[in-house]
């Protein structure tokens, strides 16, 4: 399942950002193995780790991975309207697929 990112809307898949995205940040291996082992949730906001994605151009909510107010494709992006102008921005096949979720939700 992708989240787009509230800023830019660049979809970023939840598995990718719980077990691959940290490897991307440069802290040591073992250091990030014990981050994603431990369910990839920031200690808060001085954590190391934290700290290596925002180096990264990451920003979080919340000590969750999946909170991220902000993201690497933000820059040289304009900053969405809102979330209407981000679901203009869904691939076709993703629009359909949410149209047909929400349609079977309103039945
Ligand atoms: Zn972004």
């Amino acid at each position: 399942m992708d989240i787009q990112c509230p800023s830019c809307g660049e979809p970023w898949d939840t598995y990718h950002m719980r077990y691959d995205e940290p490897y991307e940040w440069g802290e040591a291996r073992h250091v990030t193995k014990d981050f994603v082992d431990a369910g990839s949730r920031f200690s808060g906001p001085d954590d190391p780790m934290c700290k290596a994605a925002q180096a990264s151009g990451w920003q979080f909510a919340s000590n969750s991975i999946l909170s991220f107010t902000s993201c690497p494709s933000c820059k040289g992006r304009s900053v969405l309207a809102d979330a209407l102008v981000r679901r203009q921005s869904w691939p076709s096949q993703l629009k359909s697929t949410v149209m047909t979720t929400t349609a079977w939700l309103l039945i």
